[in-house]
């Protein structure tokens, strides 16, 4: 099957996801898979998990829709458990860019002020704002003009912190660069750039549209960093798969936010607002501690198996979100064909690296029988390589 009736704006691989339970997905012509992408760090909790299939189903019976002309108690619930405890406030979107956009322009209309600083090699989304921080030419190819008073940095460079100054409204920035190439911040440089914020009256924005709920073993990556962000932003794992979105920033904010500054029709639906519910219930203390014993399993059988093998250049990242770098002569999309064929789901990022998001509830059985693929396909690999040089 070839579609004929959509834009060609996505390179689609030819099969079709039809069905899914726990950390296996099946395609059209009945193979299953070991998922290791999750829907690109979407489905954190896997398929069919018994908990949000019954939230949402229960709330499938009531409302769909409401306006948010009315109060809405659910939506607030979703707001209390995302906030946990802090002193912030929530604005619901539909999408990772949309939770950016909303942070954008909270950020200028509070400070009054226009200069974004954001970084190379980021994303942030598609929409004219969060495209336009976001630090990739190709993304930003023939969309000109952008939206102006954004500039970029190099990430990871002490250079940055001189780039903070008090005329920015914002400074934007992921605490692992997922879609870039999978770069984790250095502790000490992501805590000497919000404390450079602070000093400047520069608002800190952590976009953790992909490292949010869970996948680097905390709730949000940037506590496992020990930052303090006046905005942050997330969305994929929010749902564990509907459309939403979520911007959480600090309650003093609210002054630049009020009635009219700011909405979206759908924004906040209710079926959403279900599965949110019972994905924030569930990602407590005890699963996070799970997920980082889990993730340093994975981490040892990456230092040991797939790090050494020739073609790898390096392994990045953090927590279930790994990197693995790949020598120009394997194309990662022949080594993601070749997972495919084998029954392993992966994805790519940045420049030739091999991207992997499994479920964060994945066991440590299915973890390492990942990498053992992988590591086993990169071998195969290298020998072909190898040989015909
Ligand atoms: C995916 C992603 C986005 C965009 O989210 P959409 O829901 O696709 O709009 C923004 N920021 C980061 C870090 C992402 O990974």
């Amino acid at each position: 099957m070839t579609m004929q009736h959509v834009f060609p704006t996505y390179q689609r691989f030819p099969f079709a996801i039809t069905d899914g339970q726990g950390v296996h997905l099946t395609d059209n012509h009945g193979k299953s898979y070991l998922d290791f992408m999750a829907g690109i760090g979407v489905c954190n909790f896997g398929y069919q998990q018994s908990q949000i299939q019954t939230a949402v189903t229960q709330q499938l019976k009531h409302i769909w829709h409401t306006s948010n002309l009315y109060e809405n108690e659910l939506q607030d619930t979703v707001a209390g458990l995302l906030v946990n405890g802090e002193d912030r406030l929530v604005y619901f979107a539909n999408s990772g860019t949309e939770a950016n956009e909303a942070a954008l322009k909270l950020a200028r209309k509070y400070t009054g002020k226009t200069g974004i600083l954001a970084f190379q090699h980021s994303f942030h989304g598609r929409t004219y704002g969060a495209m336009s921080m976001t630090g990739n030419s190709h993304i930003q190819a023939g969309y000109a003009p952008l939206v102006p008073g954004i500039t970029f940095a190099t990430y990871n460079d002490d250079a940055a912190l001189d780039k903070i100054t008090p005329d920015l409204a914002a400074v934007i920035l992921e605490v692992v660069q997922g879609e870039g190439g999978v770069f984790a911040g250095k502790r000490a440089w992501l805590q000497a750039v919000n404390a450079k914020c602070q000093a400047m009256g520069v608002l800190l924005i952590i976009d953790e549209v992909q490292t949010g709920i869970g996948r680097t073993g905390y709730r949000m990556a940037y506590e496992g960093y020990g930052l303090d962000p006046d905005i942050y932003t997330v969305a994929k794992g929010l749902t564990n798969g509907l459309p939403v979105g979520a911007m959480v920033g600090r309650r003093q904010l609210a002054t630049a936010f009020g009635p009219g500054s700011h909405g979206s029709t759908f924004a906040g639906n209710a079926v959403a607002m279900a599965a949110a519910k019972s994905v924030l219930a569930q990602l407590t203390p005890a699963l996070l501690t799970t997920v980082r014993a889990h993730a340093e399993l994975v981490w040892q059988a990456l230092t040991t198996q797939v790090e050494p093998l020739p073609v790898v250049k390096r392994v990045t990242g953090k927590g279930l979100m790994i990197g693995i770098h790949l020598d120009e002569r394997v194309p990662v999309n022949q080594v993601i064909t070749q997972l495919q064929s084998e029954g392993l789901l992966t994805l790519s990022a940045g420049d030739n690296t091999l991207r992997l998001l499994p479920p964060i509830v994945m066991q440590p059985a299915d973890l390492l029988a990942g990498i053992a693929q992988i590591a086993q396909v990169l071998t195969a690999l290298t020998t072909e390589v190898t040989t015909n040089e």
